[in-house]
């Protein structure tokens, strides 16, 4: 599908890519949002979401999932989509413009801002071979309906929020919830652990640590697995467990891509810079996370500026009568103020 052209698209919807959004906005240009994952908020949706930030301008403190929450309310207010849960997998120049390519469809656009922090995440799969012939037939590794999980016995592997989240939604959900997690250490918000931890010590849910799975068995033979064998990881010994759906919640590997094949100056995975966000190639900026210049820092609050930065030049190049400097925005008539 072909989508309409666009002023500025920016691929990654982390708080870099959120903030350039809303500032395309404000200061005229039409622009959207590329993202792999099915979400936005990038790091802080997909790695963090229940941890509390301390360092952003104007938050005493904040929790991850509700900073994304603002920063989707502020982008909101001039319309501009985001399309999510597809990867930017290609870059061509047509009729003098760009065209990002995804699985999904083709986006045109006048710039790009690359906001795309550490690559493109997707979940870290189950190392085990065994595991690899069930994923889409009862090992899922994004949960999209947790009803699809009614009156099945579900086992959830990792030790971290998303682990124990899913397991206490499914716990009221499915027949039965086990967690199986390779130690007794879990990255996860201590209440969360303590309401799945007294649903075990009521008989309502099970957890196996320093388990893993080491087979997973289908008795009678059929298209869908009946057992799970887990094994403990120091003593060795193993046990049978009946399960119906695997989810494993073991993270996300990230990945910089296509963008790596752009022409750009990478060092490592990250695009060099220069003091406007330029990236060497005409027409395409960076913020955020993926940028690297003397004294960087890897820090939301820093994306949020170099954001503004790359907007500003983006807007400027394309249309040489708009100044680089946006003015105050307490000043803007697009917020219905005026000069004082
Ligand atoms: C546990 C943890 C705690 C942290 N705590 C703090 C803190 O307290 N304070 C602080 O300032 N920072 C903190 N950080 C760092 C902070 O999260 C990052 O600096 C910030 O997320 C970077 O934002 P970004 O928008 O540049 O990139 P990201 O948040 O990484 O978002 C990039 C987005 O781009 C998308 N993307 C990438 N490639 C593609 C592609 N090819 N196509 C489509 N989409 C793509 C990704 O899916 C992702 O959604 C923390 C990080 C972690 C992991």
């Amino acid at each position: 599908m072909d989508h309409p052209l666009k002023d500025i698209t920016i691929i990654g919807g982390g708080p870099a890519g959120l903030f350039a959004l809303f500032y395309a906005g404000m200061r005229g240009a039409s622009a959207q949002i590329v993202d792999a994952l099915p979400e936005l908020g990038g790091q802080l949706t997909a790695l963090y979401p229940e941890k509390f930030i301390f360092d952003v301008a104007g938050y005493a403190q904040v929790l991850a999932k509700d900073l994304v929450k603002s920063l989707k309310e502020q982008a909101a207010r001039f319309n501009e989509p985001a399309h999510l849960g597809q990867a930017v997998t290609g870059l061509e120049e047509r009729d003098g413009h760009f065209v990002l390519h995804t699985r999904k469809g083709d986006y045109p656009t006048k710039s790009i801002i690359i906001a795309a922090g550490i690559g493109a995440f997707s979940p870290r799969r189950l190392p085990q071979v065994c595991a690899e012939p069930w994923y889409g037939r009862g090992i899922y590794d994004v949960v999209t309906d947790p009803l699809e999980y009614k009156g099945q016995r579900v086992v959830i592997v990792g030790g971290g929020d998303s682990a124990f989240d899913w397991a206490t939604q499914l716990r009221g959900v499915a027949t039965h919830v086990a967690l199986v997690h390779r130690s007794d250490r879990f990255r996860a918000h201590g209440a969360t652990v303590a309401q799945f931890e007294e649903d075990v010590k009521a008989g309502r849910a099970s957890m196996f640590t320093f388990h893993e799975i080491a087979d997973v068995l289908c008795r009678p033979a059929g298209e869908r697995f009946t057992h799970l064998v887990l094994k403990q990881v120091k003593t060795k010994a193993t046990t049978e467990f009946e399960a119906d759906v695997v989810l494993p919640m073991l993270g996300f590997v990230s990945d910089i891509g296509p963008i790596a094949d752009w022409g750009l100056t990478l060092q490592k995975d990250e695009i060099v810079v220069n003091q406007l966000m330029e990236t060497g190639r005409a027409g395409i900026w960076a913020a955020g996370d993926v940028t690297m210049y003397p004294g960087k820092l890897k820090l939301i609050a820093c994306g949020f500026g170099e954001a503004a930065t790359a907007v500003n030049q983006a807007v400027h190049w394309m249309y040489p009568e708009k100044k680089v400097a946006p003015g105050h925005s307490s000043n803007m008539a697009v917020f219905g103020q005026k000069d004082d």
